[in-house]
């Protein structure tokens, strides 16, 4: 956003207008702490709210302030359209196409409300008049604390939108861990604590619900389905529906395991395959220059950043684990070479 954009942003938000916030399919933490944060700070600037997912997500992130008033695309269209049709100014956050929000995206470009995208993924597509895109920033939240002070609005962020902010940007950063995580990012987080974000609680919040399932599910997955392939510097394990089932599975009971297999020692790509509503959603993560965007979008239809990327497959679990297998030699190379 360049300062003339900035005062045309300014002087929309300085009036009550309908806004929509939508996010990415299946929202995690920095999709659903984006997405309430910019709500909470709207809200105080008097703007009627209403923000929608594509469908469901993680139990672990209700407690989020404004959580009870998030609307689900999938189960009710209806108010969700109604909406959409009505808003002035539509948010889109932590994604960058409109496929990533399913047939929410239809209603999104057939709305003339303005667009105003916020996000950090490689490659965004052009459908938004307005823009805080960086893919260098470590998670959507970094960029909507961003977006606030560049609104001149630094004295609004209020424990709610703190708490919001400081979970997208613990989750996305792997609990400020990965190569994303910046002295800048730490500044931040230093300035949501002083505004009221309960550190220790959210770790507690996020981390600490498990259920019995999810770890046994965990152990099952660990022990019974990793396969290592030294050679290629690769480590990948799959679930398929029944698996789940037997471990009663919850959404979000399997976000984060892929890393498992990424903490290897010598380890530099790892993939998880987990067969969810009719087909294998993919997870990739790479160490170094290993790029698992280009991977995810070349052949898997995702996409996503430089070292987390996510795409499908609609072949069978078995089909989909051999196609992975068979594309391991084209990448030999720069498998071994990935520093
Ligand atoms: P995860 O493996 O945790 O689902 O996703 C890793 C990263 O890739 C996240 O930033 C997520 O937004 C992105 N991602 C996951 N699935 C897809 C997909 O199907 N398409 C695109 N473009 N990005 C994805
Ligand atoms: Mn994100």
């Amino acid at each position: 956003m360049n300062t003339k954009q900035v005062k045309e942003v300014k002087s929309l938000l300085n009036k009550p207008k309908n806004i929509v916030i939508v996010t990415h399919w299946s929202p995690d933490g920095d999709a659903m702490g984006s997405s309430l944060g910019l709500y909470n700070y709207l809200i105080q600037k008097k703007h009627k709210v209403t923000v929608i997912t594509p469908n469901d997500y993680p139990s672990f992130l209700f407690w989020l302030a404004g959580n009870n008033k998030v609307i689900d695309f999938s189960k009710k269209t209806k108010p969700a359209k109604t909406a959409v049709a009505k808003a002035d100014l539509i948010f889109c956050l932590d994604f960058n196409s409109l496929k990533r929000i399913d047939s929410l995206g239809v209603e999104v470009a057939k709305s003339n409300a303005i667009k105003f995208m916020i996000d950090h993924h490689l490659q965004p597509e052009d459908f938004a008049q307005y823009m805080l895109h960086d893919i260098k920033a470590c998670s959507t939240c970094e960029l909507i604390y961003d977006f606030i002070k560049l609104m001149g609005d630094k004295k609004a962020l209020n424990k709610n939108i703190a708490n919001c902010l400081y979970t997208g940007i613990m989750t996305d950063t792997g609990s400020f861990r990965y190569p994303s995580t910046t002295s800048k990012t730490h500044r931040i987080i230093a300035e949501l604590i002083d505004a009221g974000a309960e550190n220790g609680d959210i770790h507690n919040r996020i981390y600490d619900g498990n259920t019995e399932g999810k770890i046994k599910l965990l152990g099952f997955s660990l022990s019974e389905k990793l396969t290592v392939m030294k050679d290629f510097k690769t480590a990948f394990f799959s679930l398929t529906a029944a698996e789940l089932k037997k471990y009663n599975y919850q959404k979000g009971d399997t976000e984060g395991v892929v890393n498992y297999a990424l903490s290897i020692e010598g380890i530099r790509f790892a993939a998880f395959f987990v067969e969810r509503d009719g087909i294998i959603k993919t997870s990739f993560r790479s160490k170094g220059t290993f790029d698992v965007n280009l991977f995810a979008r070349t052949h898997f239809t995702g996409g996503g950043h430089k070292n987390a990327a996510g795409g499908m497959s609609e072949l069978t679990m078995e089909k989909t684990i051999n196609k992975f297998v068979d594309l391991l030699p084209a990448y030999k190379k720069q498998l071994n070479s990935s520093k």
